[in-house]
């Protein structure tokens, strides 16, 4: 028996009707996070606080269904508070046509946080990670009041990038307090969730741990945060995308047709979200020869600016194929902190710059839209 889809799942949740409209859950955009671990599945239901104790029949309902399904043995569903932003708020958003191409409202800003971006990959072991903390660090370099959220689910790879342990604490019992690198506030999935802890329960938790992570950390007042996104495009990452008040996404694609094919595939998932694609990256572009300086292009070499072109988005740096950026990266001292006089930081640094000045730049103010809370 093969493993559910989501779209079967999605079909089974299209049945279930909210108590209060007779819209289905789905239709309600209610339903997050769904994973599916062979015959195991689990998502997220998201509520209003308050309503959380009425809706249990719903939940249960939803977990039933599922597990009635073929090839499904066991379904989890928990339910997670929705944090939108009032009513007034989404209806003037509404009426100010910040909408997606979906039809769904932007999502809230986070206060203090003057714009987030995403650095995402169509495919993992791309190097997004390593593009991620460095670009964060090269911001904060250039003066950028900078924080880096590690999203990435399947794998949370930043504390150790980053060469931070343990768990963050709570000065006043509601706001986490981020752990910190070279001056950039960091938070992690790898902070919060237990790394042996299966899939199952960490695919609906890290809805809401994300949620959390963005509102309930003390991130104080940032220029930007970097969120390191799950690699791919499946559910979890177009709901992250959606969720997310993103100013805009940064794609990290290696030069190979094969990895290319899914960084299109995240441009298009960010379009359809209507998220702005700032541009692309091609990791390990070349190979620069630390004895004797020659250029390999191990990996065939120009393809995201191929890409970049077809997709009419801009090709924002190549990063050399390099040991030192491994050792750094993988030791916890990411080369732009760590080795600033080399010319693989020098690469990271011109990618800071394009970025702060997208940020700064007109494209972004339209991106961006600052909302008046009258
Ligand atoms: P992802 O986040 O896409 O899964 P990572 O950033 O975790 O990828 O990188 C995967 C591996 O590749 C890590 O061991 C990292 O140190 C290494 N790596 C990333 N970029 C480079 C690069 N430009 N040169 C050499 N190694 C790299």
């Amino acid at each position: 028996m093969n493993e559910p889809t989501v779209e079967a799942i999605h079909r089974v949740l299209a049945e279930i009707r909210h108590p209060d409209d007779e819209k289905s859950v789905i239709e309600r955009g209610m339903v997050s996070g769904i994973v599916v671990k062979g015959k195991n599945v689990g998502f997220a239901l998201e509520v209003p606080a308050a309503d959380a104790q009425r809706l249990e029949t719903l939940r249960r309902a939803c977990e039933d269904a599922v597990k009635a399904m073929a090839g499904v043995s066991s379904c989890t569903v928990v339910l997670t508070a929705e944090r939108g932003p009032p009513p007034e708020i989404q209806a003037r958003r509404q009426q100010q046509g910040q909408q997606g191409q979906q039809g769904q409202a932007a999502p809230p800003g986070v206060p203090g946080i003057a714009a987030i971006i995403a650095v995402a990959s169509g495919k993992g072991g791309v190097g997004k990670s390593t593009t991620a903390i460095n670009l964060a660090c090269g911001l904060r370099a250039l003066g950028l009041r900078t924080g880096i959220l590690d999203a990435d689910i399947y794998g949370p790879s930043l504390p150790r990038m980053a060469g931070l342990s343990g768990r963050p604490t709570t000065a006043d019992g509601k706001k986490m307090q981020p752990l910190e690198v070279a001056g950039v506030k960091v938070m992690s999935m790898g902070f919060l969730v237990d790394e042996e802890t299966p899939m199952i329960w960490r695919g609906p938790m890290v809805q809401s741990a994300l949620t959390q992570m963005l509102n309930d950390v003390a991130w104080g007042e940032l220029d930007v945060l970097v969120v390191d996104m799950p690699p791919g495009t499946g559910d979890a990452q177009l709901t992250m995308a959606q969720k997310v008040p993103l100013a805009g996404a940064v794609i990290v694609s290696t030069p190979q047709d094969i990895a290319l094919l899914d960084a299109r595939k995240a441009i298009n998932m960010f379009r359809r979200v209507d998220v702005p694609i700032m541009g692309i990256v091609e990791n390990m572009s070349y190979f620069a020869c630390p004895n004797c300086g020659q250029r390999t292009e191990i990996f065939a070499h120009g393809g995201a600016k191929t890409c970049a072109d077809t997709y009419n988005v801009d090709f924002l740096a190549e990063i050399p194929l390099d040991i030192a950026i491994r050792e750094t990266s993988d030791g916890g001292q990411p080369i732009v902190v760590s080795r600033p006089d080399t010319p693989q930081a020098a690469a990271y640094m011109d990618l800071a710059r394009t970025i702060r000045d997208k940020l700064r730049g007109p494209s972004a103010a339209k991106a961006f839209p600052k909302i008046v809370y009258a």
